[in-house]
């Protein structure tokens, strides 16, 4: 039998993105580069999984094959990168000052620019994400068209 767990990484000043000012794509176009660093809270996360698995197997007779990673190893963690959801970087919010688009996926600054992909998420939730990607990018079409058929994007 085999555990796997996943949690919800929350977002922290020290991950984010910005164009990369010395690499272009082969179409000349900046590149983004990425800064990523996990905070106490991912680690302390995977400690109750470890903890919660490893008493699971225990109530059931059983015995776990490898024994509980320290903090050394911040409770075996996987190294960023290797669940591959990807999301956000355009998140959404209130404030311009902290985000780029308002509650419809609609830029604050932009009026007829939208994003109806992963973007807007604000953090990397423990579940799949497709399914919360395409509701929002439905929830997001319904309301240009609502907004386009007043005359209100152009
Ligand atoms: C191997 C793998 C397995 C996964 N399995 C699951 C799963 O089982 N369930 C689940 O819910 N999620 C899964 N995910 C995660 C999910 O697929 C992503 O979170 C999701 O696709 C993100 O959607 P997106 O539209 O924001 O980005 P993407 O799907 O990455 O789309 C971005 C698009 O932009 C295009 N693009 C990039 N740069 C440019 C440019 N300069 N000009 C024009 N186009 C550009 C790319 O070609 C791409 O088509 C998986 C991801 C991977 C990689």
């Amino acid at each position: 039998m085999g555990f796997s767990g996943r949690g919800e990484m929350i977002p922290n000043k020290d991950s984010y993105c910005e164009i990369d000012t010395g690499t272009v794509d082969k179409w000349g176009i900046p590149v983004l580069k990425f800064h990523f660093k996990r905070s106490d809270h991912e680690i302390r996360q995977v400690r109750h999984m470890q903890e919660t698995f490893r008493g699971l197997i225990d109530e059931m007779g059983g015995e776990p094959l490898s024994a509980m990673p320290g903090p050394e190893d911040d409770y075996g963690i996987a190294p960023g990168g290797v669940i591959i959801h990807e999301l956000g970087v355009t998140r959404m919010g209130d404030s311009p000052d902290t985000s780029v688009l308002n509650a419809n996926c609609q830029a604050h600054d932009v009026k007829n620019l939208f994003v109806a992909d992963a973007g807007p998420f604000v953090s990397q939730p423990n579940k799949n994400p497709t399914w919360t990607i395409l509701a929002l990018a439905m929830r997001t079409s319904e309301y240009i068209a609502e907004r386009a058929n007043r005359g209100e994007l152009a």
